[in-house]
C-alpha cells in the first residue's frame, strides 16, 4: 500500500536541512527529505532516525525529486535549505514542472532579499506561493529550536505557521520565536540585518577582550571571569556567554584561542547590508567598521611586516584596574546599544521605503531566543518597541546612554593612545555624537561644495529652504 503523505518536504540535507528535518520529525511532523545526487544521504538520515525513534515513516528519504514531490500532501510545502544564489533559481526551475498552483516553496537559506523580492513576484505570477524565511541559531538552533523569520505570501504562511511554531524556539512567555514579518523578501532582509547586528556585536566583544588582556593585563581565565560578572550584572547575552567559554577552553593544556590564526573570514551578508545601507541612505558606520576589521585582519603577512616596521605593540594601562573595568563595562554596554540602534534604524528606513510595515517589537521578540543575538537587551527592546520607534528615545536607555557616554569616550581615547584599534567602539561613539549634535559641522561641507562646485546650500534663516549659490571668490 502507498505510504502516508508527508506534510513537509525539505530539499538539501546539509547542516541546516538535516537538523530542521530531525527537529520536525521529533515534533511529530511527517517529513520527506531529498538531496541532489549524493547517493544514500537521505535514506541514511531517515533510517538513523527510524532506528532511534521507531516512528518511520515520520521521516522519509528520497533520492528522486519527482518521487519526493509526489510523496507530499497538497498543497505541497517544500523547504529549500541549500546555498543562496543560483542554486535557488535552478532548484525552483526543476521543481516547477512537478508542482501545482497553490503549492508553497519556502527558501530557508541566507538569500539576498532583493533576489527574494524578485522570486516572490515571479512565482506569484505562476500561482506558486513563495515564503522567503530567515533562519537563525546555527546547527544547534535548527535541531532544537531556531528563530524563524518568514515572509512573503500571507495565506501560505498561515498554512505553514503551525509547523513553524512547533519547531521554533520559545520566548520567555512560551510563545514561538516565529512571526510573519512582512511581504516579499522581508524575512531575508530581517535575517541580513540580524547578521549585521551580529557582526557589530562580535567585533565589539573582540575589541573589549583585547583591552582586558593587553590593556589591563588580565589572563584569559581572568578575562572570562570579568565577562561572567557582566553577564550576571545586567549584560546577559549569548555572545558574552560563548565568549567566556572560548576564553577558558584549553586543548592539550594550551588555550585554544591563542592557537587560532587571527584572520577573520566572512560569507558576504555584512557586505549585502552595507550595500543596502548605502542604497537606503541609512548610516551604518559600525557595520562598515566591523567588515573593514575583518578585511584588515585577512592579510596576516602584511600586518606582521608592518608591525615590525612601525614597532607596533600594545601598551598596558597604568590606571587603577578596578576603575578601568568599570569604564570598560559601561563602554561595551553602550556600544551594544548603539549597534542595535543602527541595525533597527536600517530596518525602519527600508520598511518605510518599501512600505513593509515591519513590526519591530515582534522582530525583537523572535530574536529573544533561538538566535545568536539573543540577549537581555533584546528582551527589553521587544517591550520597548511596542510603543516606540527609535532606541535613542527609550526612557530607561536615555539615562544609561547619558551615564555611559563618558566611559565610552574615555575607553576609546585611552585605547587609541595605547595603540589598540577600536573600530566598532569608536564608530559607535561617533555615530552617537553625530545623532545628538544640533549644530554640526555640515554647514562647512555645504559651503565647500558650493564654493568649488556650485552645488548650492540652504540658509538657517530661510523657512522655505530655497537652494542658494554664492560666488565665493568675489567675497574673498
Ligand atoms: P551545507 O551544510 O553546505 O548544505 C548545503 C546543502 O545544499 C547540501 O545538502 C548540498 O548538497 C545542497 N546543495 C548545494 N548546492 C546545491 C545545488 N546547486 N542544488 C541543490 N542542492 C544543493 O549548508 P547549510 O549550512 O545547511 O546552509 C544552507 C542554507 O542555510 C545556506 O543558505 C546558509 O547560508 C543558510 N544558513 C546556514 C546557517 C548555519 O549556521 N550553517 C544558519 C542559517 C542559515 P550536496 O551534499 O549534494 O552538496
Amino acid at each position: 500500500s502507498e505510504s502516508p503523505k508527508s506534510h513537509v518536504g525539505i530539499i538539501g540535507m546539509g547542516v541546516m536541512g538535516k537538523s530542521l528535518a530531525l527537529n520536525m520529525a521529533e515534533k511529530g511532523i511527517p517529513v520527506a527529505v531529498y538531496n541532489r545526487h549524493v547517493p544514500g544521504k537521505e535514506e541514511k538520515i531517515a533510517s538513523d532516525f527510524a532506528a532511534k525513534n521507531q516512528q518511520f515513516p515520520l521521516l522519509q528519504g528520497f533520492d528522486d525529486l519527482e518521487v519526493f514531490v509526489s510523496a507530499l500532501e497538497l498543497p505541497r510545502k517544500i523547504l529549500l535549505m541549500i546555498p543562496a544564489g543560483e542554486a535557488i533559481d535552478l532548484q525552483i526551475e526543476q521543481l516547477l514542472p512537478l508542482i501545482n498552483e497553490g503549492d508553497i516553496i519556502i527558501d530557508g537559506g541566507n538569500s539576498f532579499f532583493e533576489d527574494s523580492n524578485r522570486r516572490s513576484d515571479e512565482l506569484s505570477k505562476k500561482g506558486i506561493h513563495f515564503l522567503p524565511m530567515g533562519v537563525s541559531g546555527g546547527e544547534e538552533g535548527a535541531r532544537k529550536g531556531p528563530s524563524l523569520m518568514p515572509s512573503g505570501n500571507k495565506a501560505a504562511y498561515d498554512l505553514m505557521s503551525a509547523y513553524l511554531e512547533k519547531i521554533a524556539a520559545k520566548d520567555k512567555k512560551g510563545m514561538a520565536c516565529v512571526t510573519y514579518v512582512g511581504p516579499q523578501g522581508a524575512g531575508h532582509f530581517i535575517k541580513m540585518v540580524h547578521n549585521s547586528i551580529e557582526y557589530g556585536e562580535m567585533q565589539a566583544i573582540a575589541e573589549t577582550v583585547h583591552l582586558l588582556r593587553f590593556g589591563l593585563k588580565l589572563s584569559l581565565p581572568e578575562s572570562a571571569k570579568v565577562l561572567r560578572n557582566w553577564i550576571t550584572g545586567g549584560l546577559k547575552s549569548y555572545f558574552l556567554e560563548i565568549t567566556a567559554d572560548i576564553l577558558e577552553i584549553k586543548e592539550n593544556n594550551e588555550f585554544l584561542l591563542d592557537m587560532i590564526l587571527d584572520q577573520a573570514e566572512q560569507k558576504g551578508t555584512g557586505g549585502w547590508s552595507i550595500q543596502t545601507a548605502l542604497k537606503y541612505n541609512s548610516p551604518y558606520s559600525s557595520l562598515f567598521e566591523a567588515v573593514t576589521a575583518r578585511q584588515l585582519s585577512a592579510n596576516k603577512k602584511d600586518r606582521s611586516d608592518l608591525s615590525q616596521i612601525f614597532h607596533h605593540r600594545f601598551r598596558a594601562f597604568a590606571e587603577d584596574k578596578v576603575l578601568m573595568l568599570e569604564h570598560l563595562k559601561n563602554a561595551y554596554a553602550l556600544t551594544r546599544i548603539i549597534n542595535h540602534e543602527t541595525g533597527f534604524k536600517l530596518m525602519q528606513n527600508v520598511s518605510d521605503a518599501l512600505e513593509w510595515n515591519l513590526n519591530f517589537s515582534e522582530i525583537a521578540r523572535i530574536w529573544t531566543n533561538g538566535c545568536i543575538i539573543r540577549s537581555s537587551l533584546m528582551e527589553d527592546l521587544a517591550e520597548f518597541f511596542q510603543s516606540n520607534h527609535s532606541i535613542f528615545h527609550h526612557k530607561a536607555l536615555i539615562g544609561k546612554i547619558k551615564e555611559w557616554k563618558p566611559d565610552l569616550a574615555y575607553i576609546v581615547g585611552m585605547g587609541l593612545q595605547h595603540d589598540f584599534a577600536l573600530p566598532v567602539m569608536s564608530a559607535s561613539l561617533n555615530y552617537l555624537l553625530g545623532r545628538i549634535t544640533d549644530d554640526s559641522s555640515a554647514n562647512l561641507i555645504q559651503a565647500q561644495r558650493d564654493y568649488f562646485g556650485a552645488h548650492t546650500y540652504k540658509r538657517k534663516d530661510d523657512p522655505e529652504g530655497l537652494p542658494r549659490h554664492t560666488d565665493w571668490t568675489t567675497l574673498k
